[in-house]
Parts: C-alpha cells; structure tokens; sequence
C-alpha cells in the first residue's frame, strides 16, 4: 500500500530570500523538490554563515527583531521592532504572493519569549533572577504585555498573509541562562538547582504570586537561602530526578505549589491567546508547538491547549527518540501532525552523509508528516538540492514501492 508523502519543508529567513531575490528563491526550493518554507516572523539573536545565499555571507543579529510589514498602530504598549533592511521586511509579502503558485505552502516560524529586544526595550518585561539582577536574554511570559504583543503580532500576520501554519517556539519560561552570549558558566548545577535558579521574579511575577496569596517575600528568600546553600557546598549535591524533587516540593510547600501553577498558567495563556487570534484572523491556519518538551527541555501543560494545536514540532527522531515518539502518539490520539526538524551539520545535526540519511530514514519510519530542514540557504546548493531526492528514496526504501 503506498503512503502519503512526508511534506519537505525547510526553516528560511527573510534576509535570505530578499538578497537570493525572493522569486529566485522560491523557484530555487520548488525545484529542489521541498512543498512548504518555515519563514521567519521575529528572531532572537543570531550570527549565521550562509553559503547558500549569495549576498550575505555573514547574518549578525545582537537583539533580533520583527521581519514582516507589522502594522504599528494595532499594537498594545509593545511596539514591533522592525529589521532596518525594508527589502528584508518584503520578503514577507513577495514570498506570500509567490508561494502558493509555486506548490509552497508558506508557514510561519515565530520565537516568543526570545525576544531580547523586547527586555531592552521595556525592561519590566524581562526576566529577573531570584537574588535579583535583570536577565535581559529574554522575556517573562508572566508580563501581560508580552503575551498581548505575541497574540496581536500573529493575528496582524495571519491577517496580511495565507498562512497554513504558525509554528511557535519558546513558549514556556525559560532557563537561567537560555539566550546569553558568551556564557561563562563555571558551576554545573543539577537539573533541581537549575529550575530554581531560573525562577523568574519579574514585577509581573511577583504581582502574580502576591495575587494568589503566595507570602512573595518570604517564598523567595527561602529559594535564594538553597541555591546560595548550593553555592556555598554547604548542601550536599542532589542526584535525585527532577520530577521526584519537583513533586516532593509541591506537596511540602504550599507558596512553591501556587507559584508553579501561576506560572503553568500564564504559559497556557499566552498560547490560547496566540490561538484565539490567529484563528479570529484566519480560521483555516493551525498552531504548532514543539511538544511534549521544547528542544530546550522545558515543557508546557499540553493537554490544556491541545484543542487548539494541530501540530507538534519534535527534534528528529534519531537525537530525541522519546521525544519524537511520544509526539507521534499524541498526535494520533488527537488528530494531529508532527513535524521533525532535522538540522543539516553545525553542533547539533549529522552532516550530509550516512548519518543524515540514517536520520531521515528514522523520521520516515516514524510516520513524521513533514521535515524541517534547517536550513536551505546555510548548506551549500549542490547538498541543499540534494536532501529531499534522498528522502524520497528512503521513502520508496521503507515503504516499499
Ligand atoms: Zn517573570
């Protein structure tokens, strides 16, 4: 019996299509056989080599920024922070033009919570560490303000554009240190300390917990008092499972339990607001998210936004087989489609050759629905036109027709 074709995707950014030319780009990606393009709607900071795209051989990004036409004026307190290039900014309306008669479905690739130049801007919306110093990595979910930027910002998308799908990314509050540069960590914290170090005090965070009278103060006292015990050697390392420590400390500590539970919360707001309005704007277009994990390990309370998702987003299955399998199961149970990114070399990826095959080959066998490369214009063309005649071979192979 044959079976659908996994759909070829690639991650694209605006800069790259704008200095290929867009029309040039898209027939380019048409004829390398891929059916759809992740293009990117705001972007976190970013140094890139991109041998594919001509022009611009080096893509340097301090804060990151908004690359589509965002209309200003529908905007909340805050505003888009538009890339300078306009003929980047265009790339969003020349592709949405050009794509469908091309075979491309256009989807739509957004970060959320990091945005440093959101933090740089508004500094009340950025993160902030218990013991207190601002973290300017990244936002705080918690803040009204972003979640209300984030939900008009894909509405005013959905609105302009024939979007299929806006997948997001980094929906859920972030780690201690996601988004520095240069980090220079020198301590290994187990995954427990991490967690609470990374506990976010922002004015939104601690107006929230007052809010369920959590005692703010003295709650957070009592998690810079363990982390500086950590610090100190004056507590012993704890290999126990997160899960079991998280667990234990819901049970033993009333404040702690409310505080988590505000937090879930506002993570799944940000997303059913996200939702609420793309699908005002554009009824037809599906959310996706990465699920269960996101590809930094933290996790949002799925089942409480499911109804609205119709697709998860995993890292491919030979780097995160739990992952990606159970992704697959939830969305079978759900009706939904699953996405694999499959990164082409750098840090994280196979390079082309045998293991990027055995990686393709993990995805077909998964029954993935669609691949995201990552990413078409940073590989070298003659690879890049290469990937997805391989994955139709692996297809044919494991399908056997
Ligand atoms: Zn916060």
């Amino acid at each position: 019996m044959s079976q659908a074709s996994v759909v070829a995707s690639t991650f694209a950014y605006p800069w790259d299509l704008a200095d290929t030319g867009v029309e040039s780009a898209l027939r380019h990606l048409s004829d390398d056989g891929f059916g759809a393009l992740e293009l990117t709607v705001c972007y976190h900071p970013i140094t890139l080599h991109t041998p594919g795209a001509p022009d611009r051989r080096l893509m340097y990004m301090d804060r990151g920024a908004v690359f589509f036409p965002a209309r200003r004026e529908r905007y909340g307190r805050v505003k888009p922070h538009l890339f300078p290039e306009p003929e980047v900014v265009k790339a969003w309306t020349t592709a949405a033009e050009l794509a469908p008669g091309m075979g491309l479905d256009l989807n739509a690739w957004t970060v959320a919570l990091y945005q440093p130049w959101i933090a740089h801007e508004y500094p009340d919306t950025a993160r902030v560490t218990p013991a207190g110093q601002i973290n300017l990595g990244g936002v705080c979910p918690t803040s009204p303000d972003v979640r209300e930027f984030m939900a008009i910002l894909v509405g005013d998308l959905a609105e302009q554009f024939p979007i299929r799908t806006v997948q997001l990314e980094g929906v859920c509050h972030q780690f201690f240190d996601t988004g520095w540069r240069l980090p220079r960590v020198l301590v290994q914290l187990s995954p427990w300390n991490r967690w609470l170090a990374s506990l976010c005090f922002c004015s939104s965070c601690v107006a929230a917990a007052a809010d369920r009278g959590i005692s703010v103060k003295e709650f957070r006292k009592r998690i810079c008092d363990e982390l500086e015990a950590v610090y100190r050697g004056t507590a012993p390392p704890s290999d126990r499972p997160f899960d079991e420590l998280q667990a234990e400390r819901m049970a033993a500590d009333g404040d702690y339990a409310e505080f988590i539970s505000m937090r879930e919360e506002v993570c799944v707001e940000l997303v059913l607001g996200i939702a609420e309005r793309l699908h005002a704007a554009r009824p037809d277009a599906v959310l996706g998210l990465w699920g269960p994990q996101e590809f930094d390990g933290t996790q949002l309370n799925l089942e409480r936004v499911l109804p609205v998702i119709g697709v998860l987003q995993t890292r491919q299955p030979m780097i995160a087989p739990d992952n990606a399998r159970r992704a697959r199961e939830i969305a079978d149970a759900n009706g939904m489609r699953v996405t694999a990114v499959h990164w082409c070399g750098g840090r994280i990826g196979p390079a082309w050759g045998p293991e990027f095959e055995r990686a393709l080959r993990a995805s077909v066998e998964l029954r993935i629905d669609q691949i995201n490369l990552f990413n078409w214009a940073m590989l070298p063309p003659q690879i890049a036109s290469a990937i997805v005649p391989l994955l139709r071979r692996i297809e044919a192979e494991v399908n056997g027709c």
